[in-house]
């Protein structure tokens, strides 16, 4: 099964996408994971990256369509794949609809995940996860039980994106409503668009999304 997790930044797509994976054996394609993995590495991709990710703008889409066509042929992605934060331009859709079929696959299911502007601003700008085991924390509504130490592992490093400032995450917002959310009617016309309420509590999130799945594949996968 194959799927895209939309939604503007903080919508909880990477949260969401990892439940998948580890319920359903699905494999996490994050393009901006991928882009910040290319920073660290200071590889050509990843020196051309940063400036424009510090800007909250988009990678040019002939370097995301590579990096996700390269991707989805590895080994791990064919039991499936979710797309999170790809595409995010309907030049990456027709992209993507090109590569699906020069390698046979298919989309089952796109869900876009609707949250209200200023709730995600708070999400993001108040993130951080454990530099340890991933766990993720928010200054406002979500802090370790004991100040300064993972619930989940007592590691005490924490991370937070360079990104995740106000003045870039609003910047990535009007990015999305721009430039991605154009992506909308072009999967609501191939009939496989379905919407989840991204305002909701995590699990209620995810039964939504498990909703929205074809169940007969769903059901074979779990
Ligand atoms: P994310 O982790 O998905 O919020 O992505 C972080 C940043 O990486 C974005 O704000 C963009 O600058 C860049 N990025 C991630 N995915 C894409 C994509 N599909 N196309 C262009 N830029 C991307």
């Amino acid at each position: 099964m194959n799927l895209i997790l939309l939604g503007p930044p903080g919508a909880g797509k990477g949260t969401q996408a990892k439940r998948l994976e580890s319920g359903f054996g699905l494999k996490q394609l994050s393009t901006g994971d991928m882009l910040r993995a290319a920073v660290r590495e200071g590889s050509d991709v990843g020196l051309q990256a940063k400036a424009v990710m510090d800007a909250g703008k988009l990678v040019s889409d002939a370097i995301m369509i590579k990096m996700i066509e390269e991707r989805i042929a590895q080994p791990d992605c064919r039991n499936g794949f979710i797309l999170d934060g790809f595409p995010r331009t309907v030049a990456q859709a027709e992209g993507l609809d090109e590569m699906l079929e020069r390698q046979g696959l298919e989309l089952d299911a796109v869900v876009q995940m609707s949250v209200d502007d200023e709730a995600l601003i708070k999400r993001v700008v108040g993130r951080f996860t454990c530099a340890s085991c991933g766990a993720g924390y928010n200054d406002y509504f979500h802090l370790p039980k004991v100040e300064g130490v993972c619930d989940d592992c007592g590691g005490t490093r924490f991370d937070r994106r360079a990104d995740d400032t106000e003045e870039t995450v609003r910047s990535r917002l009007k990015t999305f409503h721009d430039q991605t959310a154009p992506i909308l009617p072009y999967y609501q016309d191939m009939g496989i668009l379905k919407s989840v309420d991204g305002m909701a509590s995590m699990d209620e999130v995810f039964r939504q999304i498990a909703a929205c799945l074809p169940q007969e594949k769903f059901a074979r996968q779990s």
